[in-house]
Formats: C-alpha cells, structure tokens, sequence
C-alpha cells in the first residue's frame, strides 16, 4: 500500500496519496477496482487461442485518451471494488476455465495489487504467461519490476507526435517516454515468440507492439511505424488495428469523430510493406464491431458470446 502514497505509479507522478482517498490524474484511489474479467477472444490469435485470453479489464487509466475505446472505464470508472482475496479467486477461476494467459488490461496504477497476485500465484507452482496488456505511456524505470513478473508485454504506440499527443491525452511527452519504455520491454523480454500469425502456437514470451490507426492522422501512423522500424528494426512484432469507431466524446467534440478509410489504411499498410515488417497483424477487414464493448453488460464483448456458442 505503500507504493499508493504519493503514488508516482505512472509518468504523470502526480503524488496522490491514493491510501487516503484522493484520486490522481488516472482517477482512482488505493482500492483495486476492476470493470470486467473472463476469456476473451478480441485479441490476436497467438493470445486467444481455442479458449480466449484471460483478461482482466481495470478501472480508471493514466493515459486518459478522449477517444479511448474503453472509455466507460477508463474515463467513466465504471467497475467493482475487489479485496486482494476476491483478486486471486477471479483470477483462479479464469485459470480453471482453461484460458491461455493472464491479461493484465490497463495495469500500471493497480501495479502493487497486481504483483502481489502474481507473486502468489507464481509461489504456487502457476506457469501460464503474464500479460501486460497497457497504452505504452509507462514509466520506464518501472519496465524491469514489471518484467520480473510479466511474461509478455502488449503496449501500444499511439503518438508519435508530441502535439497529437497533447491535444489527446495532454502529454506532449507520450512519445520519447514510450519509446524508452518500448526499448526497456524489448530488453527485457526481446521479441513475442514463439510468432505464428494463426494462433496455432500460443505467444509464450516477448514483446508485441500495437498501433491503432486514427482517422485523419494518417500522418502520425506513417511517424510511428518509422520510429519503430528505425529503432527495432524489421522483425518486431507488430499489430496495425484499423478498428477504430467513435465514442460520444468524439461526436460531443467533433474530432476523430468517424472510421478510418480504405485509402487511409491502405497507405498505412504500404509503408508497413516498403519499410520491410516480417511479422505484422494487419486487419483489412476493419475489426469486428461485436468487439467494441459495452461495459454495462456482463460480457461487454458480443463477439465473446458467439465464440462460446
Ligand atoms: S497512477 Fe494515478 S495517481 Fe499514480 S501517478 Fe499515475 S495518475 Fe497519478
């Protein structure tokens, strides 16, 4: 609980004292809250496997982006208080049902909760991998605590432009900060393997970086999978999502307020061929939508239901 005083969890170190109620910039106090958990068949195929990943959605986030997909969540906080005892049985129970992996949702400023579960879980003999499922926005002094415990790491790269970044989720730092995390990771735990696109072999270790495209910022995509190229080369893991729909604030703010085009993410995928990526998930179907949750249901993922029926 420690660690929840003059929390400096996350790259915002806004030194909340999280043990006495207050709440800092990832809007949530020292009590662990979580808004979903179960197996989850949105992810890539390397971590949904035959019977889904084992994600476990958390309330609250210190990136804060307006246009966040989770954003009943994240921006919302919607969700349960849970003691560290009723942690460890959600996560028992998502062991049992046969999921593949762990998948920590969102997990820096629940961090000490998190690495207590998993301290626990590991003296008990537990092998399946680790997930760190997170917006790539970290604290890269924190990258090797995470690392002693997470198998695999799943950040995302949303900016490569500090302005972009700025005008979303008002730090213009989000890019060198996560680059620096990204470099920590890939240190860490080198690149996800083993890598089979079809989910045939599950990803065991590794890390695999996201880039979810944003319509009418074609030019921060192409950024992005510059810098990736340039700084880790053409064998890094990489996920391009085109998924993206908007939520209320979009509309409410008329920014980033429709799909992305096929011209947008076809350009996206040009650079992706030209810049030489051997191992790159592309999604020319534009997403599922039944894997745009609703977190006021139970299973906020429609797409979950049709692949237990
Ligand atoms: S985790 Fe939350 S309280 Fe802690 S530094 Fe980050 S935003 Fe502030």
């Amino acid at each position: 609980m420690q660690r929840y005083q003059a929390c400096q969890l996350c790259p915002r170190h806004c030194g909340a004292d999280r043990t006495a109620g207050q709440t800092g910039f990832c809007g949530e106090a020292a009590v662990c809250r979580i808004a979903s958990s179960g197996a989850h068949f949105g992810e890539e195929p390397c971590f949904t496997g035959t019977h889904g990943s084992g994600t476990v959605f958390f309330s609250g986030c210190s990136s804060q982006c307006f246009f966040c997909q989770n954003h009943q969540i994240s921006l919302g906080h919607q969700g349960r208080a849970v003691e560290a005892e009723q942690f460890y049985a959600l996560a028992h129970q998502l062991i049992h049902s046969g999921v593949h992996n762990l998948n920590f949702v969102s997990p820096d400023h629940f961090w000490p909760h998190i690495e207590q579960l998993c301290r626990r879980l590991r003296a008990e003999g537990e092998t399946l991998p680790f997930l760190f499922n997170s917006s790539g926005y970290q604290s890269p002094d924190l990258v090797p605590r995470y690392a002693e415990w997470m198998d695999i790491f799943l950040p995302d790269f949303k900016f490569a432009e500090p302005d972009l970044a700025q005008a979303c989720m008002r730090d213009r730092r989000y890019p060198a900060i996560t680059l620096e995390a990204l470099r920590r990771m890939v240190a860490a735990k080198g690149f996800l393997e083993p890598w089979d696109p079809e989910g045939g072999a599950l990803a065991q270790r590794g890390v695999l970086v996201r880039h979810l495209v944003l319509p009418g910022y074609v030019e921060n995509s192409l950024a992005v999978l510059r810098l990736l190229r340039e700084e880790f080369g053409p064998l890094l893991p990489l996920s391009v999502m085109s998924q993206f729909r908007p939520v209320e604030l979009c509309l409410e703010r008329q920014e980033i307020d429709r799909t992305v085009t096929p011209v947008e993410y076809e350009r996206i995928c040009n650079l992706v061929e030209e810049l030489g990526f051997r191992n790159v998930f592309l999604q020319p179907q534009f997403g599922d939508a039944d894997f745009l949750p609703d977190f006021t249901r139970d299973d906020p993922f429609a797409g979950n239901r049709k692949h237990r029926r």
